[in-house]
């Protein structure tokens, strides 16, 4: 069989993921890589992202690693009209229009937009629905980390005397162990507690913890601390992306109580996300190649679409 062509829009984190990632796959080559910036640190070839629509009958699948905040609103669509695509858009509040902007272009252009894809959104979507599904009455609690938070890793390194800074999310055993047995009201703030890692001078400390603890909206609430570090011990330990998470579901059934969970470990994020976008890729040009258009959603998705191994050596296989 042909491989499937793909490329990349956006070189950040998830775009050199999805880069490293799509060499690794039996059936796929990377046409090229567009980008806002003209020199990138790659070997592939790199295309002005305005020359886009010279490049559309080349390519199968392209992965949209831009910016949710606003790369994917502004851009999104657009790219939709001319290629089938996959995002990983995570403002979820905003998916069902995002859905259905995405439809609208993707059907335009007879393309497959493959949406929301990555973990959470993504993987965690899928397994809310699976586990939900099997209880009459579930009770179904989504923790994140132990990982690294950008938002509030951007709201730390926005107060005054903060030299670097980052902030870790990380799920509270109590709460963790009252999802399992079920039962329990837990809500966001007890179910994770917020560690901040500073470099600022000495004399600014006291003033940095006040700062972040009170913060409304990102740390009021929470069980927050502060560790101030030095620049060598930031350089050295706190560079990494790690992330990560839980959906943990339990209920009755009919007389028996079960509990279901699925968890991600992951050591670093973009890599995760890259590995579920380029899965969901495959699925999208197959997808679109029996003949699908507009946009698709992971719920929508069947498993073995995203191996590259067939429907009948998945079957054998699964002995
Ligand atoms: P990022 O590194 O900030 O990259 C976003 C865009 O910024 C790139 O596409 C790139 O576009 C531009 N850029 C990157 N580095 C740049 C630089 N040095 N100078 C100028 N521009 C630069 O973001 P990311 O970490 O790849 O994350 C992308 C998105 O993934 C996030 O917004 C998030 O919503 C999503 N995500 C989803 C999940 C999930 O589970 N669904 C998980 C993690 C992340 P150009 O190449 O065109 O300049």
């Amino acid at each position: 069989p042909t491989p499937i062509r793909a490329a990349i829009v956006g070189y950040g984190n998830l775009g050199r993921s999805v880069e490293r990632l799509v060499a690794l796959q039996p059936d796929m080559e990377l046409v090229g890589i567009f980008s806002r910036r003209d020199a990138l640190d790659t070997d592939a070839p790199v295309f002005p992202v305005a020359n886009a629509a010279d490049h559309a009958g080349e390519i199968d699948v392209l992965f949209l690693c831009l910016g949710s905040a606003t790369d994917i609103p502004e851009q999104a669509a657009g790219f939709a009209k001319l290629f089938t695509t996959v995002d990983t858009y995570d403002n979820h509040k905003l998916i069902p229009s995002h859905r259905t902007e995405m439809d609208a272009a993707a059907r335009d252009g007879g393309n497959v937009a493959m949406i929301s894809t990555g973990w959470d959104p993504g993987l965690f979507s899928i397994n809310r629905t699976l586990a939900e599904a099997l209880f009459p009455s579930a009770e179904q609690h989504t923790f994140w980390g132990p990982g690294l938070s950008q938002g509030h890793s951007d709201a730390i390194r926005r107060i005054p005397g903060v030299i670097r800074g980052v902030q870790y999310t990380v799920p509270r055993e109590e709460a963790l162990a009252a999802a399992r047995t079920g039962g329990a009201e837990i809500s966001g703030k007890d179910a994770h507690q917020r560690h901040g890692v500073v470099v600022a001078d000495a004399a600014d400390h006291d003033r940095i913890r006040e700062a972040i603890v009170t913060m409304p909206d990102y740390f009021v609430g929470y069980e927050t601390t502060v560790e101030f570090v030095s620049e060598d011990e930031f350089e050295r330990d706190h560079q990494g992306m790690p992330h990560g998470g839980r959906v943990i579901t339990s209920g009755d059934l009919a007389g028996s109580r079960s509990t279901v969970e699925f968890s991600l470990e992951l050591e670093r994020n973009p890599d995760f996300t890259g590995a579920a976008m380029v899965a969901y890729g495959r699925a999208a040009a197959r997808m679109r190649a029996e003949g699908r258009v507009g946009a698709v959603t992971v719920l929508e998705v069947a498993p073995y679409l995203l191996s590259p191994a067939s429907l009948d050596e998945l079957i054998a296989r699964d002995v």
